[in-house]
């Protein structure tokens, strides 16, 4: 059997551990002095080799598992229920793994830029980066129904944000090192009847959806309730006001995607549409950002999961540009 490289990455929520992927997103350690822990199996005694000098690998001591298991989950601001639940389910992962000749490899990030790692026939392409944070501002509207009271039409509330923040860390932060900071997060009154499900056309002709944008912050997220997009549950529109800023327009459930069993659907599409603002912001606006033959992975049309594929790190961090 080929040697195969898993990194330390599960789903909050699902209990299945991703394919060995084609790449994985290793921070800089300075200044935080932050490593990827993945699994070597199949390696026989392999000796693994490296690219160049972008990364360092180093072979975790079986009495250090714990430790560097406790040092990788700290460093991501989890919630402490996400931390614990982690660490229990990486620890029998890596402890079945170690007993079957199995070895756990600390990977840190050197220099920015490209890297792999070799293992017999085996690669594991490798992205050294640094941490990309961006403000982000949750509104959540009220506006008036048929008989012209004001209610909120979503049911999701501001103290939510702090649990979706954590969440994204694990999905955005620890596999791609983008942060989201929350500035600000506040109900707004659009005193109109807007007629539900919302469409991609309401939010582009009432320019309350414009006005309201939180010019301070990178990008705004409304929660509007009942939404359908291009046959979706979440749209980033990059031009909605004149300014260039970003929103993205979000249903409540977001149950219209298939996605992989235990997953979050609506935190599951948050994270995707803050991958197309990344995307938009950093130059790929016109191109495709969605996948079509890759299952299992953010952005896939087929099931979507939270796990984050090669292709879509190439599009953030294009192997040319380093
Ligand atoms: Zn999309």
């Amino acid at each position: 059997m080929a040697p195969k490289f898993i990194p330390v990455w599960q789903e909050l929520g699902a209990d299945h551990w991703p394919e060995s992927p084609a790449k994985i997103m290793v921070p800089l350690a300075k200044p935080r002095g932050e490593s990827r822990l993945v699994l070597l199996e199949e390696s026989k005694g392999l000796k693994w080799t490296t690219a160049n000098s972008n990364v360092e690998v180093a072979v975790v001591a079986k009495d250090e598992t714990l430790h560097a298991l406790n040092s990788y989950l700290v460093n991501l601001s989890l919630a402490k229920a996400d931390r614990e639940s982690l660490l229990g389910a990486f620890q029998a992962r890596v402890t079945s793994s170690l007993s079957n000749g199995g070895q756990l490899l600390s990977v840190t990030g050197r220099s920015v830029g490209q890297s792999s790692i070799k293992a017999g026939s085996t690669l594991l392409n490798v992205v050294v980066t640094k941490a990309i944070d961006y403000d982000i501002t949750f509104k959540f509207l009220r506006c008036l129904n048929d008989d012209g009271t004001m209610i909120d039409a979503t049911t999701h509330k501001p103290s939510e944000v702090d649990g979706w923040i954590n969440q994204l860390h694990w999905i955005l932060g620890s596999q791609a090192n983008i942060w989201f900071v929350s500035t600000d997060r506040r109900t707004f009154d659009i005193p109109k009847q807007l007629g539900f499900p919302l469409k991609k056309a309401t939010i582009n002709s009432v320019k309350e959806f414009a006005d309201e944008m939180d010019h301070s912050a990178d990008v705004t997220v409304y929660l509007v309730g009942r939404y359908i997009g291009d046959s979706s549950s979440g749209t980033t529109f990059p031009n909605l006001s004149s300014q260039g800023d970003i929103c993205i327009v979000l249903d409540d459930k977001c149950k219209e995607i298939p996605v992989v069993k235990g997953d979050d659907p609506f935190i599951l599409t948050l994270a995707h549409e803050l991958v197309h603002f990344v995307l938009d912001r950093r130059g790929q606006m016109g191109k495709e950002h969605h996948l079509f033959d890759l299952d299992k992975v953010l952005l896939s049309k087929k099931t979507e999961s939270t796990v984050l594929s090669a292709s879509t790190l190439d599009m953030l961090y294009p192997p040319t540009k380093n």
